[in-house]
């Protein structure tokens, strides 16, 4: 059983007590033990990179880059290994996890990219001879706190450009699926990333994230994850006037118009509900169908649902792996029965999966609530979990009104061919991603990622308008 250490300073640490991590799919595998790192590990690594930064902040961007593009081919080199460790942490199926670690791949590789492009502003002066522009700098060592459910993208997208700005990091991963991360951190340092400059710390988030967010060479705090320990992270950041960046949930709707591609819709929300055990944050949780093509849809939606096929993700044919773990599984199922008392009886699904292979893991039918009135629990609180509510909206406008009517917004979608309404919905959809006849999740790293209102605080990750995160501005008058 390999032992996966913490990277601190340069070094793989392997002292201390370990933690498991389980497959979901197959509980007897342990896929491998963590180092616990203590709270003086998360120190000794903010000290590591505070003194790595002013050299890496020194360094220019393209070389920089150098080491992120020699990352992205060792991740490749290993590309399909790397996907299989990602199945069996975390569950998703071995095609969902391949398409994962391209996009960290192409992630590492974009902003790698931006080494030799981000530039700052330069402007006309009002003033004779007066030259004046303003050039970015890093912001200094950066606390990264990152959930399960995109164990490679996620940290990948906040390591990455926290990197080529010039900041040096410090990584906390969620600790049901540490392995991904870690081997983007192998990669950095075999692709020769100096001492310091990036760090991993493994271990319980309740005493390990508090220390980071205490250490004291720690400027800039990036977390995903629950609204929970989001707004948490908040309280305890702001004490310390620290830049904060929070992605945390949704409860995100998809709207269903009477002239949409019928056929297209059903699978836009039901790929959008489902796969990944529709344990993704742009998951679609709530369907808002208009009263025209209501009765027609959920009987379609019920039809490919029980098509689905649940099981181990390594398996060909297989659509929904398991719950990342066992307290998801119980939360999935404790909705479940809520919702069984607001509504009544699923038109599918409803139940843990059990019997052979299903015994092993943490394994739960897809589930669809059709006719959930607005205010039931199910409708209003995040799941985490293929469990699909649908309602029947009057019009246009009613479904608008019900997509809004929610603390979260991270993603909506809305399925029609009327183009008019597209774009009453793209100006009037509360969310930050938009999605107009595809499904609400699947994002790509090239444009700015995050939600609105209670789903996100601070500015957006991904695309360009990271760097708004990760690095700040010196401006510069010069008299010639
Ligand atoms: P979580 O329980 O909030 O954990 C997220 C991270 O925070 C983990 O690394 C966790 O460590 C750590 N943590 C826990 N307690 C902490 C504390 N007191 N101080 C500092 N860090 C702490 O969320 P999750 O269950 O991993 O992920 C699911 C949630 O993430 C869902 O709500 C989902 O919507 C959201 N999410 C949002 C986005 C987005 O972009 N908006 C993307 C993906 C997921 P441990 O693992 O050790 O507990």
């Amino acid at each position: 059983m390999q032992t996966f250490g913490n990277y601190i300073n340069g070094e793989w640490v392997t002292t201390g007590g370990t933690f498991e991590v389980r497959n979901p799919a197959n509980t007897d595998e342990v896929v491998g033990l963590f180092v616990k790192a203590s709270a003086a590990d998360v120190d000794a690594a903010a000290q590591a990179a505070a003194d790595a930064f002013p050299k890496w902040a020194g360094m220019t961007g393209p070389a920089r880059a150098n080491i992120l593009f020699k990352a992205a081919e060792i991740l490749d080199s290993r590309f399909e290994s790397i996907a299989a460790d990602m199945t069996r942490e975390e569950g998703k199926t071995f095609p969902e996890a391949k398409g994962e670690v391209r996009r960290t791949i192409n992630i590492l590789k974009y902003f790698a990219g931006e080494g030799s492009r981000t530039g700052g502003h330069l402007v006309p002066s009002e003033r004779d001879r007066v030259h004046m522009f303003a050039i970015r700098k890093p912001i200094g060592v950066v606390g990264l706190i990152t959930p399960w459910n995109f164990p490679s993208a996620i940290p990948c997208w906040k390591l990455a450009p926290a990197l080529i700005c010039g900041n040096t990091v410090i990584i906390k991963p969620a600790s049901v699926a540490p392995l991904s991360a870690w081997r983007i951190i192998e990669a950095l340092h075999e692709a020769g990333i100096p001492k310091g400059v990036v760090n991993f710390v493994a271990g319980s988030g309740g005493t390990i994230g508090k220390a980071l967010i205490e250490a004291k060479p720690v400027k800039a705090i990036s977390f995903t994850g629950s609204e929970t320990i989001g707004k948490w992270v908040h309280t305890e950041a702001s004490k310390r006037m620290l830049r904060i960046q929070l992605e945390m949930g949704g409860k995100n709707p998809t709207i269903v118009l009477n002239d949409a591609d019928f056929n297209a819709a059903v699978e836009n929300v039901v790929n959008a509900a489902f796969f990944s055990t529709g344990q993704k944050c742009t998951a679609t949780s709530r369907a808002i169908v208009e009263d025209g093509i209501y009765d027609k849809f959920v009987a379609a939606v019920v039809e490919r649902t029980k098509k689905l096929k649940v099981g181990n993700g390594m398996e060909a044919g297989i659509d929904i792996g398991p719950a990342v773990d066992e307290a998801a599984l119980n939360t999935i199922l404790e909705y479940i029965e809520i919702g069984k008392k607001e509504v009544g009886a699923p038109l599918v699904g409803g139940n843990r999966l059990t019997g052979g292979a299903y015994d092993k893991g943490y394994y739960v039918e897809p589930t669809v609530f059709a006719d959930v009135p607005e205010d039931a629990r199910i409708a209003k609180e995040e799941i985490f979990g293929p469990v699909l509510t649908i309602h029947r909206a009057k019009s246009f406008e009613d479904a608008m009104r019900m997509a809004n009517a929610t603390v979260f917004g991270l993603s909506a979608s809305v399925q029609t061919t009327n183009l008019s309404r597209v774009f009453e919905f793209i100006y009037g959809a509360e969310a930050g991603l938009l999605t107009v006849n595809l499904p609400s999740a699947g994002v790509e790293y090239q444009l700015p990622f995050g939600g609105t209102k209670d789903s996100s605080f601070g500015p957006k990750e991904q695309g360009p308008a990271a760097f708004d995160f990760y690095s700040d501005y010196k401006t510069i008058y010069l008299k010639y």
